[in-house]
């Protein structure tokens, strides 16, 4: 038995120098990959999650079959010639465990928490420029330092490990007894990752998951075009041009219009109460991240209904159906890794303007906010209209967000930087709506933001360390006399829901009663333009149904 655990003729050889060859071989390779592995069951304590017995057994026997078969195809790729194909397989598979179990180390230590599989997808959703602005928020030098450590001490042990490995010779293990093990090994491994005990291997299955989802909302564009092909049959209803501004991580909270001491908005809280205009006091984000939200919020599919999302049509999808012209306006990236639900929905605008990428002839990559109004303004004339504009808001670095002049509150603290960032997007917010109330068959403009950020904490809107923070977000709207007078229904309707609980992935339904647009499946209690909308904090629910909005300490 021992013979075969620690992988050579333990107990045949005589020579001293192959037993302690073989021996310590068996030392590093444990070192290199189980180690690693095992250490992130102390990182998830450390992040102060709980890992019942069950998680601890599946994720051990995972990790240990796994090294064993590291191990083995290893040792044994360096003994027979005919398996030194396997070498470089090998070694992948060690580097990669040694670099995810190094990252999620590294997401701890400037983090505190546990990467999910919404923090990957995030990750790997934001642009190069985005990545550094959170690597220099959150990474200290020591960070660094640890990181630039553990890739040395990894490098030493596996130049030691190869360097031993050479002076490796065929032993006498019964090749029988070697298949048995590595198939033993590949089982344990196959049937430990099947289960969701196992966080590991969980994250993730969760992360391929959401990935296959948003590659089958693409694939099945064509499909959902052809459903909605017969709203072009229902009654067409009235003209005119609405703008949905999408704000970015804003929280209420930092807004004097909702309370905040200092006057961050007072654009805002000079017009909320004016004829038309509608503020909204409990409305929440779906989840706390850009993608998960905005890919509920303007489909079909929300936290409530069980609508499969590749069959969910957009907003701009139904709006197109109903001979709306459709224009996106973007201050944010187009693309991220991948082709998400939002860049898809994107995509399908008629007139497209993308103020943070590369296409188009501008030679500035980075510009305020205050440009999309510029857009706005050159606009051609639209008799029937959605204007989707995409604000770059409030997201961190919060110092990046304003021009110089917006500087108000000078101290270094993150909250001062947030603070005047909210000021400078009531100002953006200001000349915004100065320009869309001047647009001919102008009807109503939205304005909500995709998630908050946890501001005083410090926490920006990581969905690991989700606080109700995240979630508060600012809604308002405002509509013309010319809309008022032709649906004063709705317009009362809205108004007798000002202080209902709301979460924002039921942007889709309410947006589409205030277009009027005669969607035959929406779900109407779903819209705070019907009236028949009950929603209240404890059947809401945020962060994609986790938490309902009765756990916010400052609901009722
Ligand atoms: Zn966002």
């Amino acid at each position: 038995m021992l013979k075969y655990l620690f992988g050579g003729d333990f107990i045949a050889y005589n020579d001293k120098k192959q037993i302690f060859s073989y021996s310590r071989i068996y030392f590093y390779n444990y070192l290199l990959a189980l180690l690693p592995l095992l250490s992130l069951l102390f990182c998830k304590t450390a992040a102060d999650e709980v890992i019942t017995s069950v998680n601890m057994a599946y994720y051990s026997i995972f990790s240990l079959s796994f090294t064993n078969i590291i191990f083995f195809l290893y040792y044994y790729s360096t003994a027979y010639k005919t398996l030194r194909l396997l070498s470089p397989v090998v070694l992948l598979l060690q580097i990669c465990t040694f670099l995810l179990s190094t990252a999620v180390w590294g997401y701890y230590t400037s983090s505190q928490s546990f990467p999910t599989a919404t923090t990957i997808l995030a990750l790997l959703q934001t642009n190069v420029s985005e990545s550094y602005e959170y690597l220099q928020t959150n990474f200290t030098g020591q960070t660094l330092l640890l990181f630039l450590f553990l890739v040395l001490v990894y490098l030493v042990f596996s130049l030691l490990l190869h360097l031993r490995l050479k002076s490796c010779r065929i032993n006498n293990m019964p090749p029988v007894a070697i298949a048995v093990f590595v198939l033993l090994n590949l089982l344990t491994v196959y049937k430990s990752s099947m289960t969701p005990d196992n966080f590991f291997t969980n994250t993730l299955r969760e992360t391929r998951n959401a990935l296959a989802q948003y590659d089958n909302f693409s694939a099945q564009k064509n499909a959902r075009q052809k459903i909605l092909g017969s709203l072009k049959s229902l009654p067409k209803n009235a003209a005119g041009v609405y703008v949905l501004v999408i704000g970015e991580s804003q929280n209420k909270g930092h807004m004097s219009a909702y309370g905040y001491h200092r006057p961050t908005t007072p654009w805002l809280q000079s017009i909320k109460n004016q004829h038309g205009f509608l503020l909204f006091d409990n409305a929440y984000s779906c989840h706390s991240h850009t993608v998960p939200v905005l890919t509920y919020a303007l489909t079909a599919k929300n936290q409530y209904n069980t609508l499969p999302l590749e069959q969910a049509a957009s907003i701009i999808e139904i709006a197109q159906a109903a001979d709306f012209h459709t224009v996106w306006i973007s201050n944010q990236v187009k693309y991220g890794a991948w082709d998400t639900p939002v860049s898809v929905i994107a995509d399908q605008s008629q007139t497209q303007y993308w103020l943070n990428g590369h296409l188009g002839e501008t030679t500035q990559t980075t510009h305020f906010d205050l440009s999309l109004v510029d857009v706005l303004k050159k606009l051609p004339v639209f008799d029937k209209a959605l204007i989707v504009v995409h604000l770059m808001g409030n997201h961190g670095s919060y110092e990046e967000r304003y021009p110089h002049a917006f500087n108000r509150w000078t101290g270094k603290s993150h909250i001062d930087k947030y603070d005047n960032s909210i000021l400078y997007n009531d100002f953006v917010m200001k000349q915004l709506f100065s320009a869309v109330k001047d647009l001919p068959n102008f009807q109503g403009m939205i304005y909500f933001s995709d998630h908050a950020d946890d501001v005083d904490a410090g926490l920006g809107h990581d969905a690991s360390r989700f606080t109700f923070d995240m979630a508060r977000i600012p809604l308002y709207m405002y509509f013309s006399d010319n809309y008022i007078q032709k649906y004063p229904h709705t317009m009362a309707i809205l108004k007798k829901h000002t202080s209902a609980y709301f979460t924002n992935d039921l942007i889709f339904d309410t947006l589409i009663n205030i277009m009027q647009i005669p969607f035959p499946v929406l779900e109407e209690t779903n819209s705070l333009a019907d009236k028949n909308y009950k929603n209240t904090s404890t059947n809401l629910k945020t962060l994609y149904g986790k938490k309902s909005l009765s756990e916010d300490p400052f609901a009722d």
